[in-house]
């Protein structure tokens, strides 16, 4: 189906940050698949146990036990505030879930009409109905029925507006501790603080999608650990959790996930062998202490730099945000075009809401790769300008 927008660029392989087009073209990749190859491409590691598993088991039902499974579910659970966790393909599903997830958690309770889920402008959940509806983004909801029921939409930092829309119907709360395809919008700690004391006095469940944000990306394992008051009570990751292999997760605690008994839920592939071992592998490494002192340490280079950037080039560069490695540049110029001129440059870099272009750089990216990056990203302002005073 025709519904990409796509580069005619192909590549074939990949090494690292470097990604290799089909005609041997090297590029720097900022942007890892969306948040995705958080361990860089072809990862050794990733790769020699993807490849030890696929010779002994792929896949079994699910009426097993997986022991695959129990062993990520306790890396998972050891390292965050949840005690269950459901397996998923994809970042949408673990999103399907946790909203089931909150809504069963009411029913269970004797609360059926609690099914009222509030999300917020500029998030973006994934492309199921469900994931659609939390989003509540026009572009994406239209054509496709009416909105569902059930589905209730506030302004990114309008707590007051917020706390307006939580009544006796409301299930859950679900936000991005940072927004990511809305352009690395960062929640205020204070914000998440006080969004848990609201969800705590009515009742609320809240839900991090943390799929973009999460397993290192901020510089902690997850970015709500930034926000030491603010822990979820149901979280959906993915991406980063498989390094490219498709796997996402919907982590709940025992509270929240009551509700959700033998048959409530299931998926045919969801927590498969081969995933679980290249899930395990990239967790192993995601957790390390080093690997997230490392990504504080580059993106605060990338930090540093991008205010030169914004100073030499005001024209262009609006404005500097996100957390981590999740990095956005708001531009006064088209954020398309920029992409172009930083792929002239062989940097690949992603867009988002709000006019911005996103980095989303391995986290292990070396501080001489951010530097190359640096310096293709000031060529892509000066061609910026350039383009912009030929056009005035
Ligand atoms: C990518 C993404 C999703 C959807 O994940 P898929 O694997 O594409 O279904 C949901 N939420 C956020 C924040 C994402 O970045």
């Amino acid at each position: 189906m025709a519904v990409y927008s796509r580069t005619p660029l192909a590549f074939e392989r990949g090494e690292g940050a470097r990604l290799y087009t089909t005609d041997g073209e090297a590029y720097l990749d900022c942007m890892a698949g969306i948040a995705v190859n958080a361990l860089g491409h072809a990862n050794p590691k990733l790769v020699q146990v993807l490849k030890e598993q696929a010779e002994k088991l792929w896949h079994v039902s699910n009426i097993f036990t997986i022991p695959g499974q129990e062993k990520l579910a306790k890396a998972l659970t050891d390292a965050t505030f949840a005690d269950e966790v459901f397996f998923t393909n994809s970042g949408t599903e673990a999103i399907e879930c946790a909203i089931k997830t909150a809504r069963k958690y009411h029913w269970a309770k004797g609360q059926p009409e609690r099914i009222d889920i509030i999300g917020f402008d500029g998030s973006f959940h994934g492309r199921t109905l469900a994931a659609v509806n939390a989003s509540g983004n026009a572009g994406y909801l239209e054509g496709f029925g009416p909105p569902m029921p059930g589905f209730v939409h506030a302004t990114f930092g309008d707590l007051e507006g917020l706390k307006a829309l939580v009544g006796p119907t409301t299930a859950a709360i679900i936000l991005e501790p940072v927004q990511g395809e809305g352009g690395a919008r960062s929640w205020p700690d204070a914000d998440l603080t006080a969004i848990r004391q609201l969800c705590d006095e009515t009742g609320t469940l809240l839900i991090y999608d943390e799929i973009q944000c999460g397993l290192g990306r901020t510089g902690k394992l997850f970015a709500y650990e930034w926000a030491t008051e603010a822990q979820p009570d149901i979280m959906a990751i993915a991406k980063a959790l498989g390094g490219g292999f498709p796997v996402g997760a919907c982590l709940a605690t025992a509270e929240a996930g009551r509700g959700m008994v033998v048959g409530s839920h299931g998926s045919t592939y969801g927590g498969n062998p081969l995933a679980m071992a290249v899930g395990e592998a990239a967790l192993a490494e995601l957790v390390k202490p080093e690997l997230l002192g490392h990504v504080r340490e580059v993106a605060g280079y990338f930090t540093q730099q991008f205010a030169g950037l914004k100073e030499r080039y005001p024209d262009v560069v609006a404005d500097i945000r996100g957390r981590g490695l999740l990095m956005g540049l708001k531009l006064n110029t088209p954020n398309r075009e920029f992409m172009q001129h930083a792929r002239d440059q062989r940097l690949l870099i992603a867009g988002g809401g709000d006019n911005c272009v996103r980095l989303l750089p391995p986290l292990n990216l070396t501080i001489a790769e951010a530097s190359e990056a640096i310096e293709k990203l000031e060529a892509a302002c000066q061609a910026a300008r350039a383009r912009a005073k030929a056009a005035a």
